[in-house]
C-alpha cells in the first residue's frame, strides 16, 4: 500500500492539462495502484485523477460503491452525454468545500484499461457525475468552477 500526496486547489499543478499515456508501463500500473490506495484511504473518495497526485497524465479511477466496483480509465474520451442532474459535489483536492454542480444524467465513455484494452462504458446518475468530475481534472477544471449558483459552501462529508 502506498499513499501519494494530494495536490490541492491552490497548487498550479491542479490547473494543468494532462497528456495522454503513450505506453502502459509498470510505472503507470504502480500509479493506478497508488491512486486506489489514496482514494480509499479512510474511505474518503469515490474518484481520483492522476493530476490530483501530481502526475499530469490522462488517467482517473472511480468507485462509487455500485456493482462496477473500481474502474480505471486511461486516455478516456467522452463519446456521448444526455440529460441533466444537479447535486452537491466535493473533491479530495478541495477539502472542506462543496457546491451544487450540473452534470449530464448519462455519459458514454471509452478508455483503455490497465491491459491496454479499449472498453466502452455507459453510466448514469452518480457514476456519470463522478466520471465527468474526474474527466474535468484532466483538463485542469475543478467542480468549484461550475457551481450552479456561483456559491461555494463548507462541507464535512464525502469527497471525490
Ligand atoms: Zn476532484
Amino acid at each position: 500500500m502506498a499513499l501519494r500526496n494530494l495536490v490541492l486547489e491552490d497548487d498550479p499543478l491542479i490547473r494543468k492539462t494532462c497528456r495522454p499515456v503513450d505506453e502502459i508501463t509498470p510505472r503507470i500500473i504502480k500509479l493506478l495502484d497508488d491512486m486506489a490506495d489514496t482514494m480509499y484511504f479512510e474511505g474518503r473518495g469515490i474518484g481520483i485523477a492522476a493530476p490530483q497526485v501530481g502526475v499530469l497524465r490522462r488517467i482517473f479511477i472511480v468507485d462509487v460503491g455500485d456493482e462496477h466496483g473500481l474502474i480505471e480509465f486511461i486516455n478516456p474520451e467522452i463519446l456521448e452525454t444526455s440529460g441533466s442532474q444537479i447535486d452537491g459535489e466535493g473533491c479530495l483536492s478541495v477539502p472542506g468545500k462543496t457546491c451544487e454542480v450540473e452534470r449530464p444524467e448519462y455519459v458514454k465513455i471509452k478508455a483503455l484499461n490497465r491491459n491496454g484494452e479499449e472498453f466502452v462504458l455507459e453510466a448514469e446518475e452518480l457514476l456519470a457525475r463522478c466520471i465527468c468530475h474526474e474527466n474535468d481534472h484532466l483538463d485542469g477544471i475543478l467542480f468549484i468552477d461550475k457551481s450552479v449558483d456561483g456559491k461555494i459552501y463548507k462541507a464535512d462529508s464525502a469527497e471525490d
